[in-house]
């Protein structure tokens, strides 16, 4: 590592906590500062490079695994990366904040009813009909992050101030400068 990096902050959360939306908004205000910034969404990264994965553990794995290695391309040519993406086992984060020098872990924290009244793409429902197998929450485990850099509370607290808290956080860590998060 030479220097610079900029940091990879990385969404993780219940399917409808909410981290897609505090992503867009994120990387909307980033753009608006200038910032060279670039969303890796779960869903379109299955969709692009991680087709025929399917959810068993070790596709939920290797799932993960891609998008660190392209958020990392990203982090070390001075484009910031916001990841949204359930990553519901503890494991599978410890591997990301191992290999990703900027990783830089956020908590979308919604209670489960809340996430299933709101369900958004329908998904609870057909995973209470048993209609999809291994869905996070109801019959796969979310393990709750115990570490998490940021913690937002999407049921409780706005998308704005949860963006703004994001915000705060680096500019108190003074990644705000250069956004740089290696070599210091
Ligand atoms: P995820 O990416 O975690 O699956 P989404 O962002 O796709 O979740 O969906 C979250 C839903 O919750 C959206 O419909 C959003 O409008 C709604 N919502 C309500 N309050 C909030 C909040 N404070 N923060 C984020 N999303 C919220």
């Amino acid at each position: 590592m030479d220097g610079s990096c900029q940091p990879v902050l990385w969404f993780t959360g219940l399917s409808g906590a909410g981290k897609t939306t505090t992503a867009l908004y994120l990387l909307q205000r980033l753009k608006e500062e200038g910032r060279p910034a670039e969303l890796l969404d779960g869903d379109a990264v299955r969709a692009a490079i991680c087709r025929g994965l399917g959810f068993s553990r070790e596709d939920r794995m290797e799932n993960i695994r891609r998008i660190a290695y392209v958020a990392g391309l990203l982090s070390r040519h001075g484009v910031l990366v916001i990841v949204s993406a359930i990553t519901p086992y503890r494991e599978m984060r410890e591997l990301v904040r191992r290999t990703l020098p900027g990783y830089v872990e956020i908590y979308a924290r919604c209670p489960l009813e809340i996430c299933e009244a709101r369900d958004v793409k329908g998904l609870y429902a057909k995973a209470r009909r048993n209609e999809i197998e291994r869905f996070t929450g109801i019959s796969d485990p979310y393990e709750e992050p115990e570490s998490a850099d940021i913690v937002i509370d999407t049921h409780r607290d706005a998308v704005e101030s949860n963006v703004e808290r994001v915000l705060q956080w680096l500019r108190d860590r003074r990644y705000a400068a250069d956004w740089s998060i290696c070599g210091r």
